[in-house]
This record gives C-alpha cells, structure tokens and sequence, in this order.
C-alpha cells in the first residue's frame, strides 16, 4: 500500500504532487492521456499558443506566486488600441470600440511551460501516463483503483485532482458516494469543457501597427470573441472562441470551420489577415475532460458544496482537489492551487 494516490495530472494534481514531494512525502499520481496538462495543452506540438487557458487575473496570488517559485515568465496580455465589433448582418461594417479591457496576466512561452517547470520538479518514476482509473473502492484502511490494464493499486491517501463530472463518469461512485452526492456532482459543470479555440498565426502583428489591440466581438461568427495572442519574441497570432456549440460543431468538419474563422478573419481585420498556419481545438471532444451533460451548457462556475460531502460522506483520507472544488476560484487556473492548498491544510501538510 502506498502513502498518497494523485489521480490526475492536470494542473491540480501536479500541483498536489509538487507539495507532497516538498514534504518529504511519497505519492503516485496516475494520468489517463499520454501527457500531463489536462485542460492545459499548446495549440500543436510545433506552437506554444495557449489551446487552453489563456490568463490569470491580478487578484489571483496563487498563480502569481507559483510562476515566481517556479521562474516561469510571466508578461501583461496585449490590450492597448480598438476593439472590433462585427454586427450579426452579413454585409453591415465593421465597427471601431472603445472597450476598456482590465489587466490579465500570461506566460511567456504558453501556459504549458508551468505544467513543464512542475512535472521537472517531480521524480520521473512516481508519474504514470496512459493509465485510466477506471474503479474505486473503499478499502480497509485506505483505498483502491482499478486501472485500464486490470492493475490495482492501494493508497492510505487519496487525492481526486479531475473536476466532479469526471469523476461521476470514470471513477465508479456508486461504490463510495451517496445518491445525493452524486447528483450534486453530476450538476456541477466543468467549466470550459465544452468549448473550442480557434488560432491563427501570422508573419506580424500587423493590427497593432493600425492602432487595434486585436480584440473583436462578433455576433455572427463562428468566432464570437477574438483576442491578441502574440507569444512576444516569438509567435504572431491572434486567438478565437468558436461560438457554435459542441452539438453544432459535430456536424461541422474541421477543416470546414477553420476555412470559416480564416474568412471571418479577413472580414474583420482586412487583406492582412491571412494566417500562416491556424489551428482548432474542440476540448468537447476530450473523453477525459468532457462529459455529455457539459455538451450545450453555456460556460458558467457552479459551487461544490465541499463542507457538507466531507461532513455527509465516509470518505476517509479522500481529498476532492480538482479546480470545480475551489471554494474561491472554481473553474479556474488559481482555483486548482486554491483546491490543493486547502486539501493540504486539512490534513496539515502545506
Ligand atoms: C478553452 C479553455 C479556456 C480556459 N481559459 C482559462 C483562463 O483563461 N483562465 C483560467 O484561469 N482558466 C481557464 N480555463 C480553465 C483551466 O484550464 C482549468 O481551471 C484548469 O486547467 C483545471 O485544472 P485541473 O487539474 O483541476 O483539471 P484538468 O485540467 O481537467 O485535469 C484533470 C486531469 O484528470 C485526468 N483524468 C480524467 N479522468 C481520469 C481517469 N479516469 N483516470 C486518470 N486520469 C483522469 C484528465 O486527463 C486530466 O489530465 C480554461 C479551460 C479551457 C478548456
């Protein structure tokens, strides 16, 4: 049996990992994809554009903390100029804004570079990819998983670092939840889950050079929301929420829809914008991230009600510390710190 079991290895259970290790505390932490990152991933293997998260936000001290602990670069998103708005009419034009946007922050080089500074810091053999928790069960004295390849594995600690749905779906709860607790899960969305971004890079930032920030808004789509993602020294690109949801978007093939946000593009930013390269990522179709009840939702971040399923519960030594049980920031970057940090108090370990 061993001390501490991490499953997930999004940001929230390598987080969890990372200070375990620094306590001097053994663990294992099982991911099902074949990489770390969870809902944080890069545009492609050969761009580091954010296909996930994008920013944090000044009131957020954890994610601030953590880049500074870990040295990773972090620099204000682009937001100086006018933003775009494109009416719903098919050939009314293009409109200049003034929209004060507030101050976020990104990381240099794409987020990805924080889940690479983490995973450096942790010990290669405690971490297993490709490896599916596919049961649970209460055990004496602790817990046990059953994996994709029929492995089971015991822990005395238990750490679930996946947001409710998932756990709903994956991990088996009619063997450990209540009823109750299981639809007050199944109710809780994962936030962001069902959606897809659009990215196109270019040879310039050619729309800072016209006094444009890059922001657009769009009631006609498919993108709804277009921001700068210009990596700096690196990457020119610009970034958009598709705004069909994940039900439309099945009917729609890719390379349909990127033909689509490219034309978008030109009618919104003019000859210039044609990209070099573009890429889609639709997280809906991510097994391990979205489940069929965040399909149709509109993004929004509901509240675990955390006190009452530990209070309700016989979950000994079971830690909820995926972001969707932050009880300050749930949904988010800073909430899958919030959830860990809290998890770690409880038991004394932070
Ligand atoms: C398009 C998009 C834009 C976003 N924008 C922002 C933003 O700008 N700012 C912000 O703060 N947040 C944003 N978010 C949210 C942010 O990505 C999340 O808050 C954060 O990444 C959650 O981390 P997590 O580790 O809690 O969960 P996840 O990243 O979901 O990690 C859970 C992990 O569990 C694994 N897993 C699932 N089931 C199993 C199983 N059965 N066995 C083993 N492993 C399993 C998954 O593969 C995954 O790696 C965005 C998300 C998306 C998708």
């Amino acid at each position: 049996m061993i001390d501490n079991l991490i499953i997930g290895g999004g940001l929230a259970g390598l987080f969890c990992a990372f200070r375990l290790q620094q306590q001097g505390e053994n663990f294992l932490l099982l991911e099902a994809s074949a990489q770390s990152g969870g809902r944080i991933q890069p545009a492609s293997e050969n761009c580091a554009i954010d296909a996930g998260p994008t920013w944090f936000w000044p009131h957020q001290l954890k994610m601030q903390a953590l880049t500074q602990e870990l040295q990773v670069d972090v620099f204000e998103q682009y937001i100086d100029g006018d933003t775009l708005f494109q009416p719903a009419e098919p050939h009314a034009p293009i409109q200049k804004m003034h929209y004060q946007q507030g101050t976020s922050f990104r990381i240099k080089g794409g987020i990805t570079l924080l889940i690479n500074a983490l995973q450096a810091q942790l010990l290669r053999k405690n971490l297993r990819f490709s490896s599916q928790v596919k049961a649970l069960e209460k055990i004496d004295n602790g817990w046990q998983v059953l994996l994709n390849n029929n492995e089971k594995v015991r822990s005395r600690r238990l750490f679930l670092a996946l947001p409710p749905r998932m756990i709903v779906k994956h991990l088996t709860p009619k063997s450990w939840l209540s009823e109750n607790a299981i639809t007050h899960m199944q109710q809780q969305q994962t936030w962001m889950s069902a959606q897809a971004k659009y990215i196109a890079i270019f040879e310039t930032s050619f729309w800072r050079e016209y006094g444009l920030s890059g922001f657009a808004i769009s009631h006609r789509g498919p993108l709804v929301e277009i921001h700068d993602a210009v990596m700096p020294g690196q990457t020119s690109a610009l970034f958009g929420f598709v705004g069909l949801d994940a039900q439309q978007r099945k009917d729609i093939p890719s390379e349909d829809l990127k033909a689509a946000c490219r034309q978008q593009l030109l009618s919104i930013y003019g000859k210039q914008a044609v990209p070099t390269s573009d890429h889609l990522m639709d997280w809906s179709n991510n097994p391990y991230i979205c489940s069929m009840a965040d399909i149709g939702e509109s993004p929004l971040h509901n509240h675990v009600n955390l006190q009452q399923l530990y209070q309700n519960e016989a979950l000994p030594n079971l830690y909820f510390v995926g972001s969707e049980f932050s009880q300050s920031e749930p949904g988010y970057l800073e909430g899958a710190l919030d959830a860990v940090d809290s998890a770690l108090q409880l038991i004394d370990i932070s």
